[in-house]
């Protein structure tokens, strides 16, 4: 892949949080993210998986700029083909790119005001960031990004208190793509939703990205909604990442004892499924103290001594990546 298609471009990002000070005074830092490297393709519905507290909220906002770059970098390249790191941007290229990067929250209803209009809603990135010269402009792109998102002139009166939770998803949405970005994340975006009206709202993403030339991260813990929706998926683990590779063979041949975990825990009506399920035992341990070697070794059914002392690298493997001492023994 050449680099000039790279939307996203991560090396080496670590994420810390001060969460108080040890006795001798030094603070105690929680690594919500640990030394990740990842490329996020420009155009391309990029997905990222884990549990509750792997870390992948956290790089989803960092790469927003929302969470703090304690080490590694960031860099952005936006749709004219301007490359920039995000931890050294002026001003004027700060305001360019919160034009272009843009966020969809997981909860429709606690995301919108129920004092605003619909309308108001979809215009207020437009005003805050002085995008449009009038008030007729602006009204006019807010019309145009609600037939994109499949509203009607007649919603845009409304208070979302009268919408259902997909039509609330859907104002939302607009409002993400009403400064026309080019990267977007999408964290847990239909997580609340039913199921029925999850995929109405996948499918939207999806010809949003083709129409826009849009570039998604794409979170979610839910692994049987990325199998159909991304065309690269990445699973983290305690803030680090475990494995990478397209939903074809991650899917069908995991190679990460944890993707193969995550993957046989999705719903299944096939009985023979359900008996070759792998439990994994305990919780993901704190970040504040994460295991040293393997972060994944205090649950993993196949640690050894190597395991429980040193890290594995995170590698090319026929044709995904992966981070594990035992994966050419067929772990
Ligand atoms: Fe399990 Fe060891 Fe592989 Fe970690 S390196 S996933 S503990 S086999």
């Amino acid at each position: 892949m050449s680099e000039q298609s790279i939307a996203v471009s991560i090396k080496d990002l670590s994420v810390e949080f001060p969460i108080g000070k040890t006795i001798l005074g030094k603070p105690t830092l929680l690594t919500a993210v640990g030394n990740v490297s990842l490329d996020v393709p420009s155009g391309s519905f990029f997905g990222l998986v884990g549990e509750s507290g792997s870390g992948k909220t956290t790089l989803g906002r960092a790469t927003l700029r929302a969470a703090p770059i304690s080490k590694g970098s960031i860099t952005f390249r936006d749709r004219e083909g301007e490359q920039f790191e995000l931890r050294h941007m002026s001003s004027k290229r700060e305001k360019a790119f919160r034009r272009n990067a843009q966020l969809i929250f997981q909860d429709p209803y606690a995301a919108l005001s129920p004092r605003m209009t619909v309308r108001d809603i979809i215009a207020e990135p437009l005003e805050v960031m002085k995008l449009t010269k009038s008030r007729a402009e602006t009204d006019e792109r807010v019309r145009e990004i609600a037939a994109k998102c499949r509203l009607n002139v007649e919603h845009l009166r409304r208070f979302p208190h009268a919408f259902s939770g997909g039509q609330r998803q859907r104002i939302s949405i607009a409002r993400a793509l009403v400064t026309n970005p080019s990267y977007i994340v999408a964290d847990e975006s239909v997580a609340a939703l039913d199921v029925s009206i999850q995929a109405d709202i996948l499918n939207l993403l999806k010809s949003l990205q083709r129409d826009m030339g849009l570039t998604f991260l794409f979170i979610s813990h839910d692994l049987s909604v990325v199998a159909h929706t991304c065309e690269m998926v990445a699973v983290m683990y305690l803030g680090s990442l475990v494995e990478i590779a397209p939903p074809r063979i991650l899917f069908t041949e995991p190679l990460h004892p944890y993707t193969k975990a995550l993957i046989s825990a999705i719903p299944s009506l096939d009985p023979d499924h359900r008996q070759k399920a792998v439990k994994l035992s305990g919780e993901i341990p704190s970040p504040v103290n994460p295991p040293p070697g393997c972060k994944f070794h205090t649950r993993c059914p196949l640690a050894t001594e190597r395991c429980r002392a040193e890290a594995p690298q995170f590698r090319d493997y026929e044709g995904h990546k992966v981070a594990c001492h035992l994966v050419e023994k067929g772990a």
